[in-house]
């Protein structure tokens, strides 16, 4: 079929990997590339529906039938990480495997990092029955290429040289490939459901930088690696902004430092941070900063409207090992990012033998001095939030982990809160099951009691430090309303979970004020809060005020705060509150 004629359906059923994002809010560059290298390969933007996980999920009678008149179905899925996600959930593998046995006409194509694990999922067996699995890597490539075979046209990228480039692993042509795919790919968010409140995940590089990985991780199953140019990267997100999206996150990458900019890296090594001795780390990053300031000021032209710029993974290795150029590495970051970023560092366990045993690059000293670097530098506050700060991933369940190892952890991080460092969040995950990798079972209620440790004497006292009561924190998304409260997130990298009394659900975006305290969220009022006007619900969640004094408020309607004071009396801590709480008659 000529394929001006093709009718096609894109699928996106979320990608959650160890160097990328895609659940919404998140909108992946994968699913972009594919979008851009249909239309590329002949097919008609008005020939291709868009649906996500979800949309296909809540109608799905419909859209089976729907789905059931396209020639072609692209199925983009997969997470190799577990996550728990507030406002989308992955496409699972019985979805993936219902619309393979009730879709007859057709053509089913699977891509994504599902590709990388899906014959040792259970349960997979009998999906190449129904489905044109592409296991290659790059499938918007891959796709490509079939439809430039089928229509015997050379679309818009020479297909000769793309199939060279990905059968030697990649390099400039797939990258360069890539960047005027994701050029068209941004005409994806304006077909998104959740439009305008989504974050563009910007792709860097592709590939673990070490020349062996951590034991564990699927990004060592990846052989096509490349990296895109900063010039490529900038003309995205000018299109990405024309399209009405202002959030960016630097998240597609397993290290940000390790940014080079350059198409051949692996056979110059000039990127490969990870493991280096620290006389070539400063060679190293001094070239690695020059691609890094490029890329962070040319975003800023790109977008002038720019919301958020943040960004994921750092490896804590060549900071730690406390390089002046990694010094200068964050100060760029810092200069042109937004407040409210987070590096993620893969500690993954302080224990030194889970670390040998799993050849994972960072020592918990180096973790250390890279948490003393980047609360140095990022810790500065803008609009009373953090520029930068650390967040801290553990992985339960490796290999060569024993009771002590949970010890070892949990001294860490009190270490750490002793010092007067502040992390952002701690992320406790148990290892995936990956090929041949045999992880440990984690025993339920060790894995609970550990979670429960680092909830009470870490997670909660460094919430209170870096949203210190009465904290603004602006362009909060509200999202899920449950019990008496709505749930909502500000737009970033590893965005706090906040729970606001009342329904808010009906805005797009709000402005809050941070007053209590949990493990993993916070609680906070609208900003400017108006104690005159608030309803019982709101007060009674302020600590402190509870039922009687809320009516009180109600029935009395107090007109300034000395008339407030009253009528919460003396044992209440007035001059703590007193910012937060305002009167609509002043
Ligand atoms: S450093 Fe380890 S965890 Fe990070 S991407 Fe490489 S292999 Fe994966």
């Amino acid at each position: 079929m000529e394929t001006e004629r093709i009718k096609a359906a894109l699928i996106d059923g979320y990608l959650d990997e160890p160097s990328c994002l895609g659940v919404p809010p998140y909108v992946s560059p994968h699913i972009r590339y594919i979008y851009g290298a249909l239309i590329a390969g002949g097919i008609l933007p008005e020939n291709v529906d868009f649906l996500t996980a979800d949309h296909y999920r809540n109608q799905k009678e419909d859209r089976l039938a729907n789905l059931e008149e396209k020639d072609l179905v692209i199925i983009l899925a997969g997470t190799t990480v577990p996550g728990n996600y507030l406002e989308g959930q992955p496409l699972s593998l019985a979805e993936i495997r219902e619309l393979g046995e009730r879709l007859f006409y057709p053509t089913l194509v699977l891509t994504g990092p599902i590709t990388l694990v899906w014959e040792n999922l259970p349960g997979a067996a009998g999906l190449a029955e129904n489905f044109d699995i592409i296991t290659g890597e790059i499938g918007a490539a891959r796709l490509y290429l079939r439809l430039c075979e089928q229509s015997g046209s050379p679309g818009n990228v020479a297909p000769s040289h793309l199939s060279d480039s990905l059968k030697k692993g990649g390099g400039g042509f797939t990258a360069e490939a890539l960047s005027r795919w994701a050029i068209k790919g941004a005409e994806i968010f304006e077909r998104h459901p959740g439009y305008p409140r989504l974050l563009a995940e910007i792709e860097t590089f592709r590939g673990c930088p070490r020349p062996r990985g951590c034991s564990f991780c699927s990004e060592q199953l990846k052989q096509v690696h490349y990296q895109r140019r900063p010039e490529n990267i900038t003309a995205e997100v000018r299109e990405i902004a024309e399209k009405g999206i202002h959030n960016y996150r630097l998240g597609c990458q397993t290290d940000l430092l390790g940014y080079t900019g350059r198409s051949d890296y692996r056979k110059t090594g000039k990127s490969a941070v990870s493991g280096t001795k620290t006389a070539d780390l400063d060679a190293i990053l001094a070239w690695n900063n020059r691609a890094l300031k490029k890329l962070y000021s040319g975003i800023r032209k790109a977008d002038p409207y720019l919301r958020v710029l943040h960004l994921d993974n750092i490896n804590p290795g060549p900071l730690g090992r406390q390089s002046s150029r990694a010094r200068r590495s964050l100060e760029i970051i810092c200069r042109y990012n937004t407040p409210g970023d987070v590096a993620a560092f893969g500690l993954e366990s302080a224990d030194p033998e889970v670390i040998r045993a799993n050849n994972i690059d960072a020592s918990p000293g180096e973790t250390r001095e890279a948490i003393r670097l980047v609360n140095e530098i990022g810790g500065r506050r803008k609009d009373g939030i953090p520029k930068l700060l650390p967040g801290l991933n553990f992985l339960l369940g490796l290999r060569g982990e024993t009771d002590r190892s949970y010890e070892l952890n949990l001294k860490f991080l009190e270490s750490i809160k002793e010092e007067g460092l502040l992390l952002r969040r701690i992320n406790i995950r148990q290892v995936n099951p990956l090929g041949s990798y045999q992880s440990r079972k984690v025993q339920r209620s060790k894995l609970l009691k550990f979670k429960e440790k680092v909830n009470q004497k870490i997670n909660q006292p460094m919430l209170r430090k870096v949203f210190p009561r009465g904290t603004v924190i602006k362009n909060v998304w509200p999202v899920q309303a449950k019990g008496s409260l709505t749930f909502g997130r500000p737009s970033g990298s590893y965005p706090i979970l906040i729970g606001i009394p009342g329904n808010y659900l009906e805005q797009q975006e709000m402005a809050v004020q941070v007053i209590d305290h949990g493990y993993r969220s916070i609680t906070a009022l609208p900003y400017p809060f108006y104690i005159d006007r608030a309803g019982l619900k709101e007060l009674t969640h302020i600590p402190g005020i509870g039922e009687n004094r809320a009516r009180k408020i109600i029935l009395e309607r107090p007109v300034n705060y000395s008339e407030l004071l009253k009528i919460l009396g003396p044992s209440f801590p007035g001059e703590e509150w007193q910012a937060i709480f305002q009167f609509s008659s002043k």
